[in-house]
């Protein structure tokens, strides 16, 4: 079985949704006791986001870079991001993991949309994944339009995932409010809404969202699983 390498700890609060998602997945695929191989790689997110706070991206980078050559020479065969934000290298990372190949989770969250048929949908995550072009650019040029919320609802979503998700904390309160700006984006027109943040499917769930929700960190797992088993479904129940 073809190993998954995981980029981590960004938060570490999606980073285990991810290894359980995985698992699981591969599970129900192969059943037995079949798992996933992983290897992974999982950073103190502190320094990370004060950088990120701090602006200094170099520093960032440095980190995916040196954390990625680790898991290559630890033998993985594909790779995930486990954040939406740090996709703001993924062209830098995907070099640096070649010949493992790098899943993109935009990639994944645009594909999915594309195939459930909408056109316009809304897009969640933090500030830098909402205001630059390094993750909307993956929609847009799969022929959705994005919208996003406003600047005051931005500011908001951003602290809550830096403050509250990231920290491990998710309030009744909180759920409310991430409810109310989706339901104020199906006003203007979105179909679906993007959880361009790892974190956000861990507070808004399908079932109290008033928008379809894609949800970005479930997708990527699958499709890691999707690269590793490929075409061995019918072998449930056989030891690989
Ligand atoms: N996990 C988050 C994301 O998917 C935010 C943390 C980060 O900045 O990496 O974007």
């Amino acid at each position: 079985m073809k190993t998954i390498g995981l980029l981590g700890g960004m938060s570490w609060e999606s980073t285990r949704e991810y290894y359980c998602l995985i698992n699981e997945t591969v599970r129900e695929r192969l059943g037995g006791l079949h798992s996933a191989e992983i290897i992974m790689a999982s950073v103190d997110f502190a320094p990370l986001s004060a950088a990120m706070e701090a602006g200094d991206w170099d520093e960032i980078r440095r980190i995916l870079i040196e954390r990625t050559r680790c898991l290559i020479s630890a033998g993985i065969d594909l790779l995930l991001i486990c954040t939406n934000t740090m996709h703001k290298f993924a062209e830098e990372v995907a070099l640096a993991a070649s010949p493992a190949k790098l899943i993109h989770i935009g990639d994944v969250a645009a594909s999915e949309a594309r195939r459930l048929g909408y056109n316009k949908v809304a897009l969640m995550g933090t500030r830098f994944t909402m205001e630059e072009n390094f993750y909307r650019d993956k929609l847009r040029n799969a022929g959705l339009e994005v919208i996003i919320p406003d600047d005051d609802e931005r500011k908001w979503i951003d602290n809550l995932i830096f403050r509250e998700l990231c920290a491990g904390i998710f309030e009744d309160e909180s759920r409310r409010r991430i409810a109310e700006i989706t339901a104020r984006l199906a006003e203007n027109g979105a179909e679906a809404v993007v959880l361009g943040c790892t974190e956000l499917p861990l507070i808004l769930t399908l079932e109290e969202s008033p928008l379809p929700v894609l949800d970005t960190m479930a997708l990527h797992a699958a499709a890691a699983v999707d690269e590793v088993l490929g075409g061995v479904k019918q072998l449930r129940g056989n030891s690989l």
